[in-house]
């Protein structure tokens, strides 16, 4: 689909997987004026095709499209897009276990201006990529380092949106962390270096004497998607829940008195990824023995069902394509 000025989004077309007609003055491969959504396609057992909260990813590229000056999309019309999208591809949802068709879409500026402002023309593209189960030998605890040298983002920055721009920005910290076997860092506020934000592509979140926190959202990290539906299935099972500023202090505090019960990362990729050990400076932190805890595993099992069509869906978060 096209944007172009005066004439708004237009020409949604399904066309042969292939490279782009791109200018080498597009202003999206110079100042980085780009957005993208991620999200999944799942096949059930009976042959269904099910999308999990495909206008939460929708609503979230507008105000990611909001912050990076680039005009909105219409989320009912491109639900509608995508199923059809699906239907015609419907082959390459995989089937097995585990599996599902990874759906990226993404809106790239393209002028061709050698000059920093908006862009008057865009492309919005959606690919889809089948893709192998994320833990193909069981659901496995990771280990996370606290990133202290590298900020992510900063107060007034652009944290909340899905811009290529952040990721740019943490990958020295994660090629640093992959280097000493970590498989993400967790990344620290921007402005005082203590609070909590959110680990490379997952959200945070800490169980403290069995009260579950995460960081709140105060325009600094992403909001996910998983995160929104772990924090509602767990009110929904009457597990309290804190949406807070936290400190890292605190969590090493907690843990040192025996009283983090587990600590997981929220999604769409891993959907649940127990964290088995946090480390911070020299400090070491085994959570939950190194274990899967209880809680993490009742999460995972309960949101891939859903996605899966294995589960009821108390919540109604999934849309069937046909
Ligand atoms: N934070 C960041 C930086 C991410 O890239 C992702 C993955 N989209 C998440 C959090 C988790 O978001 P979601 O649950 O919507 O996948």
């Amino acid at each position: 689909m096209d944007y172009d000025e005066g004439q708004g989004w237009h020409d949604a077309r399904i066309v042969p997987y292939g490279p782009l007609p791109i200018d080498p003055a597009a202003m999206v491969l110079h100042y980085a004026q780009e957005v993208f959504e991620g999200l999944k396609a799942y096949k059930t057992q009976d042959g269904r095709i099910l999308l999990f909260r495909p206008e939460e990813n929708f609503k979230r590229m507008n105000v990611s499209n909001e912050r990076l000056c680039i005009p909105p999309i219409d989320p009912a019309f491109m639900i509608e897009a995508l199923n059809k999208l699906i239907l015609v591809e419907k082959d390459w949802v995989p089937s097995l276990e585990g599996t599902s068709l990874y759906i990226r879409p993404f809106i790239i500026a393209t002028d061709p201006h050698l000059g920093v402002r908006p862009s008057h023309h865009y492309y919005f593209i959606v690919i889809l990529c089948p893709v192998g189960a994320y833990y193909p030998e069981g659901l496995n605890p990771v280990k996370i380092y606290v990133e202290t040298n590298y900020v992510r983002t900063v107060k007034g920055g652009m944290g909340f949106a899905k811009t290529g721009g952040n990721y740019a920005a943490s990958l020295k910290a994660q090629d640093e962390a992959h280097e000493q076997e970590y498989t993400q860092v967790l990344w620290l506020d921007g402005v005082e270096r203590k609070y909590v934000e959110e680990v490379g592509t997952m959200n945070v979140f800490f169980q403290i004497n069995g009260t579950v926190v995460t960081p709140a959202l105060q325009g600094s990290i992403l909001s996910g998607i998983t995160r929104k539906s772990t924090i509602e299935m767990l009110r929904y099972w009457g597990v309290p829940v804190e949406e807070r500023r936290i400190t890292i202090d605190e969590i090493a505090q907690v843990a040192d008195e025996g009283h983090l019960d587990e600590a997981f990362g929220t999604g769409t990729a891993a959907v649940i990824s127990p964290i088995g050990e946090l480390k911070w400076g020299e400090k070491h932190m085994v959570i939950n023995s190194g274990e899967i805890g209880p809680l993490s595993h009742r999460l995972y099992d309960t949101l891939t069902g859903i996605q899966w069509g294995k589960h009821p869906d108390p919540l109604h978060w999934t849309h069937e394509v046909k």
